[in-house]
This record gives C-alpha cells, sequence and structure tokens, in this order.
C-alpha cells in the first residue's frame, strides 16, 4: 500500500500520523517488545504467535484527517491474516456456552443493545415483514431483540466470522448469510445492523459498496461504532483491534458517497473525557463503575462528545 497522502474520505491533504495505541508517543516496555517483535519477524523469525501479536501495533500508525477526523489504521494485512484472526483468535469467536443461549436476559439487560433499540425501533416499518442482517454479529442481540417485539414477520440473517456461533444460530433461527462482508449473498435486506463491527473491517470502500447493495431502497442500515474525536486521538484510549476511526462528520459523508441518507446521527453515552477514565482501565473496574458506564449507552440522549457515535442511514435510489 503506498502511504497516503489524502483522507479516504473527504479527500482533504490535511493529514496526522498518531502512533497506533500510542497517541501520547510514550516509551514503555510495550512499545519496546513491539519494537524488538517487529526487528525479529523482519529478520524471519516467525511464528502465528508473533504474527498475532505484531498485528495491532504502536511501531505503526493511524492517518489521521484533521479536516473531518477519520481515521485508518496504516498497515498491509496478508491474505487471510485478519481471518484468522476474527475467526478463531478474537475475544468473542468462541460463541456461548450452551446453558446461556435461552437467558434473555442476556439480550435485553444489555444496556447498548437497548439504546440501539430505542435509535431504530422508531424508524421501522412495523406494518409488513423485515428482513435483517446483523453482520459481525456474534449474539445477534438485535436479531433476538426485534423478533422478540415483533415477532416472526421478521427474518434474521448474520454474518458472523466467530466459528462458535453455528448451534446458537440454529437454534434461535438465525440464518448465516457467510463468514465474512462483503459475502456472496443476493437478498437484499430491509434492515441492516452493525454494532462495533465496521471498524474491524480491513477495506472500507468495497465494504460500504457492499452495505448499499445489501441494503433495498428505502431499506435502513445502522451503524454504530466507538466515537473517535480530537479527545480519543489526544488520551492514550486503546485502538486494537480497530482498523478505521469514525467521527460525526466522516461517517455520514462516507455513507453519502455510497448512496445513504442519514436518518439520524448522535453523540451518545459518556463523554469522552469522562469515558477515559474508565475505558484505559477497563480490567480493573469495579462492577459499580462497570453499570455506571453501561447504563449510559442505553441512553439515546444527544451528547456532545460522547463515547458512542450511532448513525441511521437510508439507502436512496
Ligand atoms: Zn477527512
Amino acid at each position: 500500500m503506498r502511504p497516503a497522502s489524502d483522507c479516504a474520505i473527504c479527500h482533504s491533504p490535511s493529514i496526522e500520523r498518531v502512533p497506533y495505541d500510542n497517541h501520547e508517543r510514550k516509551f514503555n516496555t510495550t512499545v519496546l517488545r513491539h519494537h524488538l517483535g517487529a526487528m525479529l519477524h523482519k529478520t524471519g523469525v516467525t511464528s502465528e504467535w508473533l504474527t498475532h501479536r505484531l498485528l495491532f501495533s504502536p511501531t505503526q500508525n493511524i492517518v489521521r484527517c484533521r479536516q473531518c477526523g477519520y481515521g485508518c489504521y496504516e498497515r498491509d494485512f496478508s491474505p487471510g491474516e485478519l481471518e484468522r484472526y476474527y475467526g478463531r483468535r478474537y475475544f468473542l469467536a468462541g460463541g456461548l456456552p450452551e446453558e446461556q443461549w435461552d437467558d434473555f436476559g442476556y439480550v435485553d439487560q444489555h444496556f447498548k443493545t437497548r439504546g440501539q433499540w430505542a435509535f431504530v425501533s422508531p424508524h421501522l416499518d412495523r406494518s409488513s415483514e423485515i428482513r435483517m442482517l446483523d453482520i459481525g454479529a456474534a449474539a445477534s442481540r438485535m436479531s433476538r431483540l426485534i423478533k422478540h417485539h415483533l415477532g416472526d414477520r421478521v427474518e434474521c440473517a448474520v454474518v458472523e466470522p466467530g466459528e462458535g456461533w453455528t448451534g446458537y444460530y440454529q437454534h434461535h433461527g438465525i440464518r448465516v448469510a457467510g463468514r465474512f462482508f462483503p459475502c456472496p449473498d443476493e437478498q437484499q435486506y430491509d434492515y441492516v445492523h452493525t454494532s462495533h463491527w465496521l471498524e474491524h473491517v480491513e477495506r472500507l470502500e468495497p465494504v460500504l459498496q457492499g452495505l448499499r447493495d445489501r441494503t433495498r431502497t428505502g431499506g435502513l442500515c445502522f451503524i454504530e461504532v466507538p466515537n473517535c474525536d480530537a479527545t480519543y486521538f489526544a488520551r492514550a484510549f486503546p485502538d486494537a483491534p480497530h482498523i478505521h476511526f469514525f467521527t460525526a462528520a466522516s461517517l455520514p459523508l462516507a455513507m453519502k458517497q455510497h448512496g445513504f441518507e442519514p436518518v439520524q446521527v448522535a453523540e451518545c453515552a459518556m463523554p469522552n473525557p469522562e469515558y477515559f477514565h474508565f475505558r484505559y482501565r477497563t480490567d480493573s473496574l469495579t462492577e459499580d463503575e462497570r453499570l455506571t458506564v453501561e447504563k449510559t449507552e442505553s441512553s439515546i440522549e444527544q451528547v456532545p462528545g460522547g463515547s458512542l457515535l450511532r448513525g441511521l442511514f437510508r439507502a436512496v435510489a
């Protein structure tokens, strides 16, 4: 890949490079380990473990646009590298234990899903059948929630790389349309749902084109991603394993360029400056702290600089 000289979305030449997972440009043992690992890798020392550890590395940069705020991890992946990661290594790849498959609390007590439902449901056409596609679905909480509210009028399909979910989908009557998107699938959908997926895709262009191809004209596409505004890049927010970094300006622009018009776009949940105090130490949060953060994710109130970016887009002719 040729180094970028302008923004892939708004084409502004005003770009900067920010070290991946190291926005404050600190030198610490993690960064040192990555540099040593990268040197070993270059000298021909390769193992799946080392390759995997170096997939998302502070030895590489994010190209960030000063105009629209869009950022992109500037790294080439070898064929199949990301597929292997998301199929087996990613923490959600293994699925849910069977005894939890019917636990509806797992769906309706999940604050983020509640917020997504509140955001989307007023715009769904409840008078007819709904064909829904959830991409990067994991447990596809939204499929189950929509079926719960609207019943058998809803037909659900998923795209999910994780190898551990097959039995769960069969159990819930959810069709697997593919493992990676775009996938060979001729179907068009009335509602395409993506929650914390678009920031993980390797190449944005074919994926956005694929979203338009799979959404029927007049249908809706929901996208939720982290809100990577100026605060995000000024603080040491963890990036891995994200490839794309969106803002309230760049996401609608990218969608407009691919045949969608915004129905509503909102920054939600806890403002990034406040959220940072929780996010950088996710592993050591108390239960109360975790709940404090998660509860804000169920709200669809507009919060300037909120940590979540939610957008609902309509496919236009
Ligand atoms: Zn831009």
